[in-house]
């Protein structure tokens, strides 16, 4: 299929109040003297100079101050406080301004106007404006918000959206500083309903980032502010697929998207989709063709459609986009390819958040095998191509698929009542092949490897978590070294999976050895994402570890059940060594902030820091609720019941950290009431929002009596903690190789708990404390004891 380009580029250009907005000149001017405009946790002071208006949709839409302001941020909430210290060293910002932009759909010029007067417009206004638009149009920044005028043209269609506020500022000391208050969310592409927002947009400079990001204030004031606001458009219930592969890794197709009104009167829809694909037309259901904005691939290029009228809240529609490009597939060689556009290679709405039925249709050079989600329902020969269908009646977060010269193997597990497959190449990628001059490398030797430990991945989480839904697993190879990703049914896995010891040392040397864990770790990791990521999503960035920090929980049972105990008990040790080790600024991963912040933890101070709190400090949480509902007789079984709950409780939809710990306050224990509250709000507070990692010291003696009794008599202190900082300690003894837990110590705050004495018949080789990972400690309290 090749479509004739241009066509549709006239039909969006027709736009006037689009065109108004990107192109539009200032027409007037107001006089600013102390002009005060406070938008949520943001206040702006105009203290001389002038605003000047363009005007868009019959309103002045833009206004562009020159003079001396300054612009002021009070957060919020305390961690939001705290985090603004930690990236600009001052809780409270204030920063001085001599040029701004704002964009506005608000009561701006009528708030300026009640308190100004009409002057000519200053002759540098139009160039601020100029370099504003260069810049957004050249630039895709972090934290970017996509087409701001297509934005604005969203709100001005539909007033349901809400009045917004932009402020794109120039100031003294941060040259591009951008404040946001958009009741339908701040930041679009962070996926978070959260309204306002600070962002840092200095290229090339380690202090860029989103400073500032949280609800309205009158929300936290009411107790109302949640990571599952709605503030969706559309939700999208069923994509029809079909894709053409060319020979060169090009890419062109066609969506079908049937979707569901959720805001009432929504006209503008933000799409995403990968902006080398190129939109050639967009028709609706009565084959109306859709105007749409899709700028060039340089900067604002995010992909909109404009409807002509407004869309009904609970009815039912259907859009179809043809489009087509280039970058998709990358060729690596060896009968290897690199899909580009990992979730945005069809068009979709709120990916990973909807969850929608799939319609997949492919045609691609018949030499290589595509791997799709869902099931195979057909795979026919078209003269020089495969035409594959795939179709998943179970609804799906997102779609993806791998392509190469892949050879394939394949069960049927019975336990699990899994079809697992393996797909991987015969020879790896170019890039592998300049390291290993010589050598014959063939990851399809170890195919074996990986189908065993898929099998033995979804056996054990199947057992904990309850019953997948697919029915299906497709592992396949994917060129890059060190990552793998997971979509229902079809997991990546890197090329490294594929190599055996031997062949990394080849490669790496010494360094192939702290590889190793890795490649150990990588297969149930991604597995578990069929789980913890697709069968049960994150609501947002927030939101986050339960996704990867599970994953990397289930990672540990895997190992648990399949590797020696020692080995366990290193994965543990490492991960609590990368939450709490210092870094070059005497920094832990802990200290930048609470697992709540998600990505924003990575600052300039603590690099890095996100993945280790994200990861190792998520899975830490829940190795914590299990300790503490594991019961001496049953073992697992009240955890294993509560996370089946939860899955259930949560099946297809997107969960927030509250709605976890609701789950496991449903189950909760009479030891884990360490408030008598009768719930958990302790443990969100210290480990969700909070920082504190305790200590741990136990003083005790054992003493024989005649009768040849042994007494045991310790003090268990706990120190470094606020005063409200409550835990319970498990106390393990260690008898000739059999570690059982004795008891457990509740504490609070910094305190020595009363003396326990207990009779024990026989003398324990050690004594242990949080021999399980019981707790997350500042310290590895198994190691010190021993
Ligand atoms: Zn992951």
């Amino acid at each position: 299929m090749r479509w004739v380009p241009f066509f549709c580029v006239c039909l969006f250009a027709a736009d006037p109040n689009y065109r108004a907005l990107r192109d539009g000149a200032p027409t007037d001017a107001l006089r600013t003297e102390n002009v005060e405009l406070k938008r949520d946790a943001g206040t702006i002071t105009l203290k001389n100079g002038q605003l000047a208006f363009v005007r868009a949709n019959d309103r002045p839409a833009i206004a562009v101050f020159t003079g001396n302001g300054v612009f002021r941020l009070k957060p919020a909430i305390p961690i939001e406080a705290s985090h603004l210290n930690k990236v600009t060293g001052t809780p409270e910002l204030e920063e001085a301004f001599e040029s701004a932009v704002f964009f506005f759909t608000d009561a701006t010029y009528d708030e300026v106007k009640s308190q100004a007067s009409a002057m000519p417009v200053d002759p540098r206004a139009a160039g601020v404006l100029k370099n504003l638009r260069d810049k957004l149009r050249r630039d895709r920044t972090y934290g970017d918000i996509g087409n701001v005028e297509a934005e604005l043209l969203g709100e001005f269609y539909n007033p349901r959206r809400g009045a917004s506020f932009r402020d794109y500022l120039q100031g003294k000391k941060y040259g591009d500083l951008r404040f946001f208050m958009v009741p339908s969310g701040a930041l679009p592409s962070v996926g978070s309903p959260e309204e306002t927002g600070l962002v840092n947009v200095e290229p090339n400079s380690d202090r860029a980032g989103i400073w500032y990001l949280t609800h309205l204030k009158s929300e936290w004031a009411k107790n109302i502010a949640s990571s599952s606001e709605e503030k969706r458009d559309i939700a999208s219930t069923h994509y029809k697929i079909d894709t053409e592969v060319a020979k060169g890794g090009d890419l062109s197709g066609s969506t079908e998207m049937e979707f569901t009104g959720v805001m009432g009167g929504a006209r503008v829809l933000r799409v995403d989709l990968l902006p080398t694909l190129r939109v050639k037309r967009v028709t609706d259901e009565k084959g109306r063709q859709i105007e749409f904005i899709q700028e060039s691939t340089k900067g604002d290029d995010s992909f909109h459609v404009l409807l002509p009228e407004g869309l009904e809240a609970g009815k039912k529609y259907m859009l179809r986009f043809e489009y087509d490009g280039n970058k998709v597939l990358r060729d690596e060689g060896g009968g290897n390819y690199s899909v580009g556009a990992r979730s945005s290679w069809y068009p979709n709405v709120n990916s990973f958040l909807d969850h929608a039925t799939y319609d997949l249709k492919f045609r691609s050079p018949r030499q290589y095998t595509l791997v799709s989600v869902g099931k195979l329902i057909s795979e026919t020969r078209d003269g020089s191509n495969t035409v594959s269908e795939w179709k998943s009646e179970i609804p799906l977060a997102v779609a993806g698929f791998n392509y190469g010269d892949f050879k394939k193997k394949s069960i049927s597990d019975p336990q699990s009542k899994y079809d697992l497959e393996v797909y991987t190449t015969s020879n790896v990628p170019n890039v592998l092949r300049e390291f290993t001059e010589g050598m014959i490398l063939t990851p399809s030797a170890m195919a074996q490897n990986a189908l065993v430990d898929a099998e033995n991945s979804l056996r054990v989480y199947q057992k904990m978590f309850g019953d997948a839904p697919y029915g299906r697993l497709a592992v396949t190879q994917q060129p890059q070294f060190s990552f793998g990703q997971s979509w229902p049914t079809l997991v990546y896995l890197p090329v490294s999976a594929f190599l055996d010891g031997t062949q990394r040392w080849a490669m790496m040397g010494a360094q192939s050895f702290r590889f190793t864990e890795f490649i150990d770790e990588v297969t149930p990791h991604e597995i578990a994402h069929q789980w913890w990521g697709h069968v049960v999503g994150w609501a947002s960035y927030h939101d986050q570890w339960l996704s990867e920090g599970f994953a990397e929980f289930s990672t540990g049972l895997f190992l648990e059940a399949t590797r020696k105990p020692a080995d366990v008990q290193k994965f543990w040790d490492r991960l609590q060594t990368q939450i709490t080790e210092k870094n070059g600024f005497g920094q832990s991963a802990n200290d930048a902030g609470p697992i709540w912040l998600g990505y924003r933890l990575d600052t300039p101070k603590s690099p890095g820091a996100a993945r280790r709190m994200i990861y190792p400090k998520g899975a830490y949480l829940l190795q914590m609720i299990r300790m503490l509902m594991r019961d001496d007789k049953t073992g697992d079984q009240d955890f294993s019941d509560m996370m089946k709950d939860y899955v259930k409780t949560n099946l297809y939809k997107n969960a927030t950290s509250e709605d976890f710990v609701a789950a496991v306050e449903k189950h909760m224990k009479p030891p884990m009431d360490l408030e008598g509250a009768h719930n958990m709000e302790w443990f969100k507070r210290e480990w969700i929002y909070g920082t504190d990692l305790p200590r741990y010291r136990l003083e005790y003696s054992l003493k024989t009596s005649e009768d040849g009794k042994v007494r045991f008599t310790g003090k268990l202190t706990q120190s470094d903690v606020s005063a409200d900082f409550v835990m319970r300690v498990p106390i393990y003894m260690d008898f000739d190789g059999r570690v059982i837990r004795v008891g457990s110590v509740a504490l609070r705050g910094n305190m020595t708990a009363p003396e326990i004495a207990v009779n024990l018949p026989k003398k324990p080789k050690r004594v242990l404390l949080n021999a399980n990972h019981d707790v997350l400690a500042a310290e590895n309290t198994v190691k010190e004891i021993l």
